[in-house]
């Protein structure tokens, strides 16, 4: 039996910090968390030494574009390994490869590559599915999404796309569009996971999509419609359905510019920390210098230019992507949110789970679960991330 044993540190659990904790994980998985004197290590065990740092459940991405210079929208194996390597030296542990609105000959081709990839990453962030953003998109909230793509569900084009892949974990739409209830209906009945992005519905739209299905909101507050007024009446819009829905799950780029504190603490104060995941939302310039970089696929990005932690577009009228990586989530929440390490670490380790609907691997030390582990100091820096009981980076 292969055994690791994390000694020494603080485990940061759901609700506490606790000193004095071994962590013990055999063959890959969870086995206990005890007290130190009560764990006899054996010759053969492997030994991390965590003292004077912190341990947490790895920390879960659930839409990131790339980083470490690749994209995953590149067409490259080498693209996506690139990317999963500088993840994980910010501590991430499992990521979903998010896609960008394109033609569908490079979608499948995305496709092919993941499968290619996941058998390629040994030493990065492990890959838990495709997540899918777009086409199906509203125009007027488009983003970074190329607008020629943008078009309707149909179901002859999306049942062939999810014919052609099995990894396919989530996908964003927007849900007035004409047919989305039924593609989300789609999505649920195939246990994907259908979230509401870039979008322009009303209320009304977002409260038919989720009685179909959809139970998450892509990046909340960005690309998202709020109150409007149309002759003398005002409409609720999708983020009051946000505020207002408590199965609804939300996800906020928490890169500390995307989303300001006010916005953070409010939707605290209405939701509470276990409706709210982090995400990086990362394009390809995370964890690397600042200049200019590409936004999208080599094939057919855009030109943008990274400053001030963030990527702009080169006449520097609106964001271009974050750079975020996992660390930087965790350290806006306690610094900009007002949370507490459980707190900020549940929002990017058991919350993301949930909503993914892999709470039964991963999110907690619970036995049994895959032994993914996050090894930090008091600045979220980085020191060690462990993948099923494997070191895959250590500073
Ligand atoms: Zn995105």
């Amino acid at each position: 039996m292969d055994r690791l044993i994390i000694r020494g540190g603080k485990a940061v659990l759901k609700d506490r910090i606790v000193e004095g904790l071994s962590l013990v994980c055999e063959d890959g998985c969870f086995s206990a968390l005890l007290p130190s004197d009560k764990v006899v290590p054996s010759p053969s065990d492997r030994i991390v030494d965590a003292d004077g740092l912190f341990f947490s459940p790895g920390f879960i991405d659930m839409h990131t574009h790339g980083a470490g210079g690749a994209d995953f929208m590149d067409g490259t194996v080498d693209a996506y390994v690139t990317a999963a390597r500088m993840h994980a030296s910010h501590g991430t542990t499992l990521l979903f490869p998010t896609t960008l609105t394109s033609t569908n000959e490079l979608l499948y081709n995305t496709f092919d590559i993941y499968d290619k990839a996941s058998r390629a990453n040994v030493d990065g962030a492990a890959f838990g599915g495709m997540h899918l953003e777009g086409p199906y998109f509203a125009k007027e909230y488009a983003g970074a999404q190329d607008p020629r793509y943008l078009r309707n569900p149909e179901p002859s084009e999306y049942l062939e796309i999810l014919s052609r892949s099995d990894r396919i974990a989530r996908w964003s739409f927007a849900p007035e569009l004409p047919g989305a209830p039924e593609f989300a209906a789609e999505l649920a009945r195939r246990g994907i996971v259908a979230s509401i992005g870039h979008t322009s519905a009303t209320f009304e739209d977002c409260d038919a999509a989720f009685r179909m299905g959809a139970t998450h909101m892509t990046h909340f507050f960005s690309c998202m419609s709020t109150i409007t007024r149309r002759n003398a009446f005002r409409y609720a819009g999708v983020v009051e359905y946000g505020y207002w829905q408590d199965g609804m799950t939300l996800e906020i780029i928490a890169d500390g510019i995307h989303v300001p504190g006010t916005l953070l603490r409010l939707i605290l104060k209405i939701r509470g920390v276990d409706s709210i995941s982090v995400v990086t939302d990362s394009m390809r310039a995370a964890g690397m210098p600042e200049g200019p970089s590409l936004l999208g696929g080599l094939a057919d990005g855009q030109e943008v230019i990274v400053e001030d932690g963030v990527a702009k577009l080169p006449d520097r009228s609106a964001f271009a992507g974050s750079v975020a990586t996992a660390d930087r989530l965790v350290r806006t929440m306690i610094k900009d949110g007002g949370l507490t390490l459980p707190e900020a670490v549940r929002m990017i380790t058991c919350n993301p789970a949930s909503v993914m609907r892999i709470s039964g691997r991963k999110g907690s030390f619970d036995a049994g679960k895959d032994a993914d582990v996050t090894i930090f100091d008091e600045n979220i820096n980085v020191k060690y991330t462990i993948v099923k009981g494997n070191v895959i980076y250590r500073a």
